[in-house]
């Protein structure tokens, strides 16, 4: 009698299906939901930032936590031209050059990306999309819809050195780690402006190693642009972290880089 064939078990959510469910919620026609549409950010020596809803991935150490864990009742739906309009008058105001959108993921509901995309290419500022990779790693198409944007700047975020750390740390199929890498290849393919930024709070230096040399075989200069990110340990987030009894090797608090004592850590 012929067996079935058993295809291992996954072991952590699609996140490619859960960007299809969560766009159900965060996306109305060319309308995404939005916290808020304006406020001024440290990083890139200051950007205005609106607070997206709707992510694909659960970080545990994620610092955002309603607009991930609750999108339904969470935000309300924004027009391309609000959001721009809304972005580009805190912009002026505050005196940056650069917009963008964050606190969720940045790649879900394309029409809205497009047509934002296409206000901003008209004017002086330049967009940084913040991505974790997960669908432009899936659709390779992706990469080239974003080439005919010129005031475009992509912030691939990747979470952890590896396969198992990313699943420990997101929950989701290991497989899904490498999405990011591919991301970055159909990007600079398609010569996207980019860069990458690694977690690697939970991570033991020689795994970082070996994750930036698989950074390196994509493009050497990658490495030159890549930011290492540490975590902060906002209340919300120690306590998720702590139920999850994953314990940081590193922590950012008030700017500077904290290495946990060796008890604290995995060691
Ligand atoms: S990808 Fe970013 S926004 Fe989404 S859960 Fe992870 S850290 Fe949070």
């Amino acid at each position: 009698m012929a067996t079935r064939h058993n295809p291992k078990k996954p072991d952590g959510y699609d996140p490619i299906v859960l960007t299809r469910t969560t766009e159900r919620t965060v996306v109305k026609g060319n309308m995404r939901k939005y916290g808020r549409l304006s406020r001024p950010l440290r990083f890139y020596g200051g950007i205005t930032s609106a607070q997206e809803v709707g992510c694909n991935l659960r970080c545990k150490f994620c610092f955002s936590d309603k607009p991930v864990r609750r999108p339904h009742s969470t935000g309300q739906f924004y027009t391309p031209q609000e959001v721009f309009d809304q972005l580009t008058k805190a912009a002026t105001k505050y005196g940056h050059t650069l917009i963008s959108a964050s606190a969720s993921e940045g790649t879900l509901g394309r029409q809205h990306l497009f047509e934002l995309l296409t206000l901003v290419d008209k004017s002086d500022f330049v967009y940084v999309l913040e991505t974790n990779g997960i669908t432009l790693g899936h659709d390779p198409d992706f990469a080239n819809e974003l080439s005919k944007f010129k005031n475009l700047h992509v912030r691939v975020s990747i979470k952890g050195t590896n396969e198992y750390e990313y699943n420990q740390l997101t929950g989701a199929v290991s497989e899904s780690y490498n999405l990011p890498f591919k991301a970055l290849k159909y990007l600079m393919d398609a010569n996207v402006s980019c860069n990458v930024c690694l977690m690697i709070s939970f991570s033991k230096q020689e795994d970082i190693e070996k994750a930036e040399a698989r950074l390196a075989a994509i493009r050497p200069g990658l490495l030159k642009s890549l930011e290492k990110e540490h975590i902060t340990l906002f209340p919300k987030v120690a306590k998720r972290l702590s139920n999850e009894k994953l314990k940081p090797r590193t922590v950012r608090h008030r700017g500077k880089i904290i290495k946990l004592k060796k008890e604290e850590s995995y060691d």
